[in-house]
């Protein structure tokens, strides 16, 4: 059910007028990476997910595995890095079998390592995170603001060559399991219609002195620490931790953030892939009135609807990660994906537990599962309500736009 299309290292498929070319084919490259994830996905995430559950602790053999496998995809300049259609089907493989979130996200957030300007802090956790003993938290939201995240009250104040770092981080993913903090700090302070260029991304060692991570349980917790807050006091941390330029932080973030929206979305497609392709298998099984439930039309069309919704986002998708590979503006359909992609592919997870009726709802059931990952996508990294904001500003402009 795969839609492929290549991107920029393997044919140029986006004409400068936006229309895309679709080729139906995987590169041999592509072809070689998504086997060797599927094959070391079927044998070893799959059957591991009933004792991950059941012990709660992050497995961090898997960072190692996937170090080599596709770890170094996301890193520029290297033999294995990969165009972003690339990554697009790895995110959706990632999905389809469940990569726990915190390898998922620290792949994507690993995309801001590269660009820490000190060569040697950035050499030490480059290392790190191509060996697989780095799990990346991007903390940005905070207790007093999360869609507006400009408004950011944790400071990073400077003190001699050090920044020492103040504030809290709320709701964010692997708190209490990551051994680097990605945080968004205030190194100027600037009047409220400015606030966004005071902004600077830090990184911040967990075994740092004052910091305090705290966790909160989400509904789709799986992992001791991967829900909850950071609280930072008097954290020291050396000038060279900074991410790109001083001040500059939120646009760097915006950037990572733009392509990250896609990633996502397509992560919770491949949810709402995997919990298709079982109800499907179950309608043909399952009985009710003397014949399988996929004989019923109401169940079937149901199942049909799904399909062709998920293939569209798909194409949506896939064309705004084609769009940055091309160097080609793609806010609105990055935006677009996160809303829609996610909206569509939520449904797919409901609908896939209505087929499955009572059998889906329990606590034993995978489809159970993703119901409850695929809602949070709903709300994390930019709500539905900001996505359309996004939109509206490419369609109407600033000056007309909500
Ligand atoms: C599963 C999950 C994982 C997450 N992971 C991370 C993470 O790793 N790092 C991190 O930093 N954060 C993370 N978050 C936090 C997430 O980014 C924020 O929850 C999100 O940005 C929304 O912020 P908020 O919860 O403060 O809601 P608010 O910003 O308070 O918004 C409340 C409601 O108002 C609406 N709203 C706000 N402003 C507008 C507007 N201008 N126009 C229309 N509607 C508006 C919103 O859409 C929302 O419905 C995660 C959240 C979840 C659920």
């Amino acid at each position: 059910m795969h839609l492929f299309i290549r991107g920029n290292r393997h044919g140029q498929e986006i004409e400068e007028d936006g229309t895309m070319k679709i080729d139906g084919e995987l590169s041999d490259e592509q072809k070689i990476i998504t086997g060797m994830l599927e094959d070391y996905c079927r044998k070893n995430v799959a059957p591991a997910y009933d004792g991950w559950i059941r012990d709660r602790v992050f497995p961090r053999k898997l960072m190692k595995d996937l170090s080599e496998l596709v770890l170094g995809t996301v890193l520029p300049s290297t033999d294995h890095s990969a165009d972003e259609v690339t990554l697009g089907l790895i995110s959706e493989l990632m999905g389809k079998y469940e990569i726990p979130v915190p390898a998922f996200l620290t792949m994507h957030f690993a995309k801001l390592l590269p660009l820490i300007t000190d060569r040697d802090t950035r050499e030490k956790y480059l290392e790190k995170y191509r060996k697989g003993e780095l799990v990346i938290c991007g903390g940005f939201t905070e207790p007093g603001q999360g869609s507006d995240s400009a408004s950011i009250s944790t400071t990073a104040m400077r003190n001699g060559d050090r920044y020492e770092v103040n504030g809290e981080k709320s709701f964010v993913s692997s708190p209490g399991i990551a051994d680097v903090h990605i945080l968004s700090v205030r190194t100027s302070q600037q009047d409220w219609s400015h606030r966004h260029r005071g902004i600077s991304l830090l990184t911040v060692d967990a075994g740092e002195k004052g910091v305090e991570p705290y966790e909160m349980e989400s509904m789709a917790s799986v992992f001791r620490g991967d829900f909850g807050g950071i609280r930072l006091n008097n954290v020291s941390v050396p000038r060279e931790n900074i991410i790109g330029t001083e001040n500059g932080g939120f646009q760097t973030l915006m950037k990572i953030l733009n392509t990250q929206r896609v990633h996502v979305g397509l992560y919770t497609i491949g949810l709402a892939e995997i919990s298709l392709s079982e109800a499907i298998e179950y309608a043909k099984t399952r009985k009710t009135f003397g014949q399988p439930i996929s004989k019923h039309q109401a169940v079937a069309f149901r199942l049909a609807e799904d399909w062709s919704r998920l293939e569209a986002v798909k194409l949506l998708a896939y064309k705004a990660l084609a769009l940055q590979d091309n160097g080609m503006d793609n806010s609105a359909e990055c935006a677009a994906v996160k809303w829609h992609g996610c909206e569509v592919a939520f449904e797919a997870v409901s609908h896939a537990m209505q087929t499955f009726g009572a059998a889906g709802y329990v606590r034993t059931s995978a489809i159970e599962r993703r119901f409850r990952g695929a809602r949070g996508f709903l709300i994390g990294d930019g709500t539905p309500d900001i996505q359309k904001l996004i939109i509206s500003r490419k369609l109407f402009g600033r000056e007309y736009s909500p």
